[in-house]
């Protein structure tokens, strides 16, 4: 047990040793792969930031037969747009519904096929499977393949990323100030308090169009639609949110 100290001991002076002064190799090795690094190389985006009252509804895991026409009608009502990342195999099954969120002038996204959370552990071939069957399957439903892709649970690692941009897609996470955790039913009054409590243009807001049990997110975002909107809010697809942030950029030039 000494011994095991006096190692762990000495390995944590070496680490301090090496890790000061100019070892820069060292420190550029260990670099973390934090959200400032994906987001300063563009590789990931969390939010999209702007002058304009924008902001971006998003709804994982569908299609569903019975929540996800609900939620189409409440976002018709306010002429409002959102993203759907959907499930491959749900897409196949439902692909009526995922042509109407197009016809509807929704986004709709690629969630992996199978929900699978893509952990360092998932070889790039089965990563790969789970992106392509899912391109397909929205691509059947409507006529037009995913931009957008969102890891399961939000799991990503260098990897991961390689094999999503060698398919072509932009990864999207969601602002951590919207994460409104209705899959864990938290109570209507919850929900809509994440939201409009903290709600910034360029906001990416996470809510989930299949829930396991009874969903609350309908009636949440029944009082979060008319809210916004009188607060002069509108609701865009995240490809419109990244593309006007880029032609203000370009305007800015
Ligand atoms: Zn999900």
């Amino acid at each position: 047990m000494r011994a095991y100290r006096m190692a762990a001991a000495l390995a944590v002076l070496a680490a301090l040793l090496f890790s000061t002064g100019s070892g820069l190799p060292f420190a550029a090795a260990e670099a973390p792969y934090n959200r400032a690094y994906y987001e300063s190389r563009g590789e990931v985006v969390w939010e999209v930031p702007g002058n304009e009252k924008l902001v971006a509804l998003t709804f994982d895991d569908g299609p569903d037969p019975e929540d996800t026409p609900r939620i189409l009608e409440l976002l018709k009502r306010y002429g409002a747009r959102a993203t759907f990342f959907v499930m491959g195999k749900k897409a196949v099954q439902h692909p009526d519904i995922v042509r109407r969120e197009a016809l509807e002038g929704h986004e709709v996204a690629n969630h992996t096929f199978s929900h699978l959370v893509l952990r360092r552990s998932v070889p790039s071939g089965r990563i790969r499977e789970e992106i392509v069957a899912t391109q397909e399957a929205v691509a059947a439903a409507t006529g037009q393949a995913p931009q957008l892709f969102r890891p399961p649970e939000g799991v990503f690692d260098p990897h991961v990323l390689e094999v999503i941009k060698r398919e072509g897609l932009q990864t999207i996470m969601w602002s951590w100030h919207q994460d409104t955790h209705d899959w864990s039913r938290p109570g209507v009054n919850r929900i809509v308090k994440t939201v409009l409590g903290h709600i910034r243009n360029g906001d990416i807001i996470l809510m989930h169009d299949y829930v396991h049990g009874p969903t609350q997110t309908v009636d949440a975002l029944a009082r979060i639609l008319p809210k916004l909107t009188d607060e002069g809010y509108r609701f865009v697809t995240v490809s419109e949110l990244l593309n006007r942030s880029r032609l203000v950029d370009k305007n800015n030039d």
